[in-house]
């Protein structure tokens, strides 16, 4: 089958990876350079994690997701995640934290519950003051995010798969098979599959009204050559504190020997914001904000130096408290996949296999929808 693709991000690679893998011909259209700077996926890393809170249909996925990421650095004939496991904390007894522990607990699991002087010991980093749950998941580490998104790209290319960047698509007629791209020019196949990310609703209404783009500020910080060396060895880390709460990326070496920076984020989903128009820096006050989210949670945070701050899209569930990844059938010959709510990089290779069997007839389109929304894993 011939399987035209919209947007070269993680969602789209991941799919063309697994139908070229499954003897499909496949067409990928970007409207940037590939890879796409202003695509979500396009970041020096993105975490890989087994906790989950109650989102236990994902955190089994991750099994199908460290499965599907093994494939793929055989293909690529390199590994480009480095494993760090992840390090939770929380200073309430009842959030995301708990309820993770309690999950992976319940499903057997790894994890090694630590008490405050068992954290203050193997962890000097942190400030365990105040911490009530804290947990090890040796399942978890950084996927070097812009290298994969690169590697997939030279593979599919080197595989005979059709890429050509700067390739806007205006409209797609679903049940056709065909887009119309910016300049006019039409082009069909036996189906399409957008995979447009922060810009899915001018190409999908339908997602449109089930997600909204949500602009996110990450802090790029340097550190002392003490702190690098001691981060290089630390796993990621998930502070929670009801509806507050960071993320920090440790600094990894990766396979070319260069070591990334540390990164935080928060998961607190601003809702606004334009995909299209809005610029990729940040504001110095919005970035300082983010960062100072770990005071209190790091020892020494003045020795941290706040470097630089960047705007990252996605889009979010529409519903509170829902992180649902959509996909779904658009007209009688197109699909969309959306790994929305800031949490889908870790699931793009596994996602991308699940599309590719229900190409193959492996899989119904209602079972690629609800297990996408992480509800039959
Ligand atoms: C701050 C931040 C932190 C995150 N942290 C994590 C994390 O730790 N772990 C994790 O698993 N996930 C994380 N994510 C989420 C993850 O990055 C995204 O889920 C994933 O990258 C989305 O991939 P995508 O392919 O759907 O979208 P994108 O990577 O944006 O790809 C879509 C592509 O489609 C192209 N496109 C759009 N419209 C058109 C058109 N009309 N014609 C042609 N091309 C088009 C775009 O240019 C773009 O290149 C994070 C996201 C952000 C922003």
């Amino acid at each position: 089958m011939h399987v035209l693709i919209v947007g070269a991000g993680i969602a789209g690679l991941g799919a063309a990876w697994a139908l070229v893998r499954g003897g499909h011909r496949v067409t990928l259209l970007e409207q940037g350079p590939i890879p796409n700077p202003r695509g979500t996926s396009v970041d020096t890393h993105r975490l890989i994690r087994r906790a989950y809170g109650l989102e236990t249909g994902y955190m089994r996925m991750i099994t199908h997701a460290y499965a599907a990421w093994n494939r793929l650095w055989t293909d690529l004939g390199v590994r480009l995640c480095v494993d760090t496991g992840a390090l939770s904390m929380s200073r309430l007894t009842d959030d995301w934290v708990a309820a993770s522990l309690k999950a992976l607990k319940r499903d057997g699991f790894l994890v090694e519950e630590l008490d405050a002087k068992r954290l203050a010991a193997r962890f000097p980093l942190v400030d365990p003051q105040g911490v009530e749950v804290a947990f090890l998941s040796p399942e978890g580490g950084v996927l070097l995010a812009e290298r994969i998104v690169a590697a997939l790209a030279r593979w599919l290319a080197e595989k005979g798969a059709n890429l050509r960047a700067a390739m806007r698509v205006a409209s797609v007629d679903a049940d056709a098979a065909r887009v119309t791209l910016a300049d006019g020019q039409t082009l069909g196949a036996d189906l399409v599959l957008v995979a447009a990310g922060a810009w899915v609703a001018a190409l999908a209404p339908t997602v449109a009204q089930r997600v909204e783009p949500s602009r996110q500020v990450l802090a790029y910080v340097d550190l002392p050559e003490d702190l690098a060396r001691a981060w290089a060895q630390h796993p990621s880390l998930l502070c929670a504190e009801r509806a507050s709460g960071f993320y920090l990326v440790p600094p990894v070496f990766a396979p070319d020997g260069t070591q990334t920076r540390l990164k935080i984020g928060d998961h607190l989903f601003s809702r606004t914001g334009d995909a299209e128009s809005d610029p990729r820096i940040a504001g110095t006050a919005e970035t300082r904000a983010v960062f100072e989210q770990a005071r209190g949670w790091l020892r020494d945070l003045d020795r941290y130096q706040l470097a630089e701050g960047k705007v990252c899209f996605y889009t979010v569930d529409r519903r509170p408290g829902r992180e649902t990844f959509q996909s779904l059938p658009l007209g009688k010959a197109a699909w969309v996949m959306s790994n929305c709510s800031g949490h889908g990089f870790k699931f793009g290779a596994c996602l991308g296999e699940a599309f590719a069997d229900l190409v193959a007839g492996r899989r119904s389109p209602d079972s690629l929808t609800r297990y996408v929304a992480g509800e039959v894993v």
